[in-house]
């Protein structure tokens, strides 16, 4: 299977050249040998104009929700068609049109397909899993509110996201509630930070808040930038990638006026780096808004040390700081995604001193029971007493401080 790793890397980012060096040098029988490809190649999609196609709100009424709409863009596995049937009373699934055309059809073992497309591993639960591993309910002194740090919180602004990760570690409260997310409802959030005068940092989160329309978020950023003590805001989101149609002029206009504003997006795979997507990221960039990445270790998706390489690599040509890594969190039904945290270390390990610091992350266990993100890494300092430590590089040469 030596092969089966490289593959996941043989089509990324600039692929338009290799897309016509293929078609013109061997007549396929499958015209999708590349991904991602102009949407009016695939069947489903071949009638659907740019105008719409560039509108974020098609985008998402037009998800691929059920079996049978996914049937026509790939060959589906016994497994999958098992997750999808199972799915119907649990975490939803919805893939936004956009990101279906990064799918490989044929390839059950693609990394964007299987980050969206449930299987039946899904519907078993794993030893240790748990509803909410990171304990974030009993945390929450208000309704959408967690507040586990000093200084911060982090605001859960709606359940819905653009596609729905099967990783997801707030499965047990994402997904298609149908009610309008009711902006009223976070009233009580905002008096809990109003009245506590610590909090600097607000992070809003979900869901991804960037499913709410213009208007709702605007509230959101208003009643929160009046509370004088907040000193700037953070978002937390997927849609970047996910649905890069949302970064609309209108969008950067709200977020101009409500800065300082940052940005973690969710990223797993450099295929997700696509065209579309580095323009909605310089368009954040260029209106203001610091990038940061918030990265999920996925076993057979990302946890070999050279995609992440080319994944963090890729991230700094758009102008995104590789910000965590995150260890699986032992969510009910994510025992099929989870690699040993030795994976992770040994990830930081081939990376650290061979490339750009700005392209090494933080990994991190977020504790179950609550405890919060530890870093976990590499361990440099050998022993330490009186004043002399002992440390090693990256390369494994000792060497000593002396205080
Ligand atoms: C991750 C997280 C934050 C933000 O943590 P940073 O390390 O500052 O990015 C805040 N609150 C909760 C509950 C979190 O899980």
């Amino acid at each position: 299977m030596a092969n089966n790793s490289t593959d996941t890397l043989s089509n990324t980012v600039d692929i338009t050249q290799d897309i016509a060096k293929k078609s013109s040098q061997q007549p396929s029988k499958n015209k999708r040998l590349y991904f991602p490809i102009d949407y009016k190649q695939i069947e489903l999609f071949k009638d659907v104009n740019p105008l719409e196609w560039e509108d974020w709100h098609w985008q998402i009424k037009n998800r691929i929700r059920r079996k049978e709409e996914l049937q026509q863009l790939i060959n589906l596995t016994f497994e999958e068609e098992k997750g999808l049937k199972l799915s119907d009373s649990r975490l939803s699934v919805a893939i936004t049109p956009y990101w279906a055309t990064m799918i490989d059809p044929n390839n059950p073992k693609c990394p964007i397909r299987k980050q969206m497309v449930p299987v039946a591993s899904e519907f078993q639960v794993g030893n240790h899993e748990m509803r909410d591993p990171c304990a974030e309910d009993r945390d929450s002194p208000a309704h959408g509110l967690v507040h586990r740090y000093p200084d911060r919180v982090l605001l859960l602004a709606t359940e819905q996201c653009a596609s729905y990760c099967r990783h997801c570690t707030r499965r047990r409260l994402v997904g298609e509630k149908k009610e309008i997310p009711s902006v009223n409802k976070l009233d009580a959030a905002y008096d809990y930070i109003r009245s506590n005068k610590k909090i600097r940092d607000v992070l809003i989160s979900g869901g991804d808040p960037l499913m709410l329309e213009d208007e709702a978020l605007e509230n959101i950023f208003k009643n929160i930038r009046s509370i004088s003590h907040v000193e700037f805001l953070r978002i937390g989101t997927r849609v970047p990638a996910t649905l890069p149609q949302r970064i609309t002029e209108n969008l950067l206009k709200i977020f101009k006026k409500y800065g300082p504003i940052w940005m973690s997006i969710h990223f797993n795979h450099p295929k997700e780096i696509t065209k579309r997507c580095r323009q909605a990221c310089e368009m954040l960039s260029d209106a203001g808004i610091p990038l940061g990445s918030q990265t999920v270790l996925l076993k057979d998706i990302n946890d070999k040390p050279f995609v992440m390489r080319k994944l963090f690599h890729d991230l700094l040509k758009i102008r995104v700081r590789p910000y965590y890594i995150y260890q699986c969190d032992p969510v009910k039904g994510t025992a099929h995604f989870r690699t040993p945290v030795a994976v992770g270390i040994n990830i930081i390990e081939k990376l650290r001193g061979y490339t750009s610091g700005y392209a090494v992350p933080t990994y991190v266990i977020d504790a179950p029971g609550g405890g919060g993100k530890i870093p976990i890494g590499p361990n440099y300092i050998l022993s330490q007493a009186k004043g002399r430590y002992t440390l090693r590089n990256y390369k494994g040469k000792i060497y000593t401080y002396l205080e």
